[in-house]
This record gives C-alpha cells, sequence and structure tokens, in this order.
C-alpha cells in the first residue's frame, strides 16, 4: 500500500501514527512529526496537544529550519518555547495557507479533556484537509464543511474507535478519508480496514 496520496496540487504522505506530511507549492507542513528521521526542511509545523507521541521535539527540531513556524495549543508551549500559540477557533494565515484550529476531545475518557488539544483544518492549494488530532467523534464536527481529505484518528482506547471514526466519516462526507493513529502505538491493521469497510466515503489506507 502507499504511503502518500496526492490531491489536486497537494501530496499527503503519511509519516505513521497521526504523523502527516502536506506538501504544495513549495510549501511543506508538517503535522504532529513523530520519531521521524528527519527529512525535508518544514515551512510549518502543526502541533495538536502535548502528548509525547503528537509533540516530538526532537522531531520537530530534525525537520525544522530557522524560519519555520511551528503553531500549537498553549499546552505544547512548555516543550516547544517558540511556539506560535493558537486557540480553538482561531485562524492563522502564513503565507497562501490557512490555519484554523478546531475542537479535539475526549468524552468520556479522561486521556484528551476540552481544551488542552485541537485539531487543524488546513487550506492549501484549492484544497482543504482536516487533521483531527487525538479525539472523540464529538457535535462540532458537524460543523465541518466542503473537507476535501479527512485524516481521522480510528485506532479506539485514547480516540475514536474504526466504527466511530467510520460514523465521524459519514457524516463529515469529506471526498477521501484516512484512518490514522494505528500501527504504532495503539491499534492495529485491522482497525484501519474495519474503519474502511463501514464508511460509505472513498477511504485510502496508508502504509
Ligand atoms: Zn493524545
Ligand atoms: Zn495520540
Amino acid at each position: 500500500m502507499p504511503k502518500n496520496i496526492t490531491v489536486g496540487d497537494v501530496d499527503i504522505e503519511w509519516l505513521g501514527h497521526a504523523s502527516f506530511k502536506f506538501k504544495a507549492e513549495n510549501k511543506v507542513i508538517y503535522v504532529d512529526p513523530f520519531k521521524i528521521p528527519g527529512g525535508e526542511k518544514a515551512d510549518i509545523i502543526l502541533v495538536t496537544h502535548d502528548h509525547y507521541d503528537h509533540c516530538d521535539p526532537g522531531s520537530i527540531n530534525s525537520v525544522k529550519k530557522p524560519e519555520t513556524i511551528v503553531i500549537g495549543p498553549e499546552s505544547c508551549s512548555s516543550k516547544i518555547p517558540e511556539i506560535r500559540e493558537i486557540k480553538t477557533g482561531e485562524t492563522i494565515s502564513v503565507k497562501d495557507i490557512e490555519i484554523k484550529a478546531v475542537p479535539a476531545y475526549n468524552i468520556g475518557k479522561p486521556y484528551h479533556p476540552k481544551g488542552s488539544g485541537v485539531g487543524f483544518v488546513v487550506k492549501i492549494a484549492g484544497k482543504t484537509i482536516y487533521h483531527a488530532g487525538d479525539t472523540d467523534r464529538i457535535p462540532e464536527m458537524e460543523n465541518l464543511k466542503n473537507i476535501d481529505v479527512a485524516l481521522l484518528p480510528a485506532g479506539g482506547t485514547y480516540t475514536m474507535s474504526a466504527e466511530e471514526a467510520a460514523e465521524a466519516a459519514n457524516s463529515i462526507k469529506p471526498a477521501i478519508a484516512i484512518p490514522m493513529h494505528w500501527g504504532k502505538i495503539i491499534g492495529s491493521k485491522e482497525d484501519a480496514i474495519k474503519f474502511k469497510n463501514l464508511c460509505k466515503v472513498e477511504v485510502k489506507v496508508l502504509d
């Protein structure tokens, strides 16, 4: 299976777990780089929350250049002092890229209290990509419109299970859904396949 897809002019590469690289218009954006062995330098790095598998200073530093902008919630600022803080609901535009922080939290589980982390909606090269962060299926997802690609955690325990993630995908109705947060710490390929089978939208399982 491929580890990347191309949507319009945007290349989306899965780096494992919740970690992705988006490339378009000569810009490189990472989301939650984790245990990556360096790589292309970033223009923007987005961090969803302060858990070690999402906010990994070693990985961030390995793809950072002096002009890289690192954006994340206030909870990450002790690990990443240079972080540009973003609040839920806030939009930051960097050059031609629009980044909006959206809610991400657990319901009935203690791991991700409301307000500690975010998801991101990134608009780049005419495409809208939603990285859900670590979250359950939450009512605010109903507000997501015209999503081209939705990156949804499907590994269960700390986030949505495969079934819940498929329900989320079926209500968000992205053009393409990609399951994440499986294969490393929690969740298996079976979860990814189950997600795909339950979705009524197109699913790409990256590997
Ligand atoms: Zn987490
Ligand atoms: Zn996580």
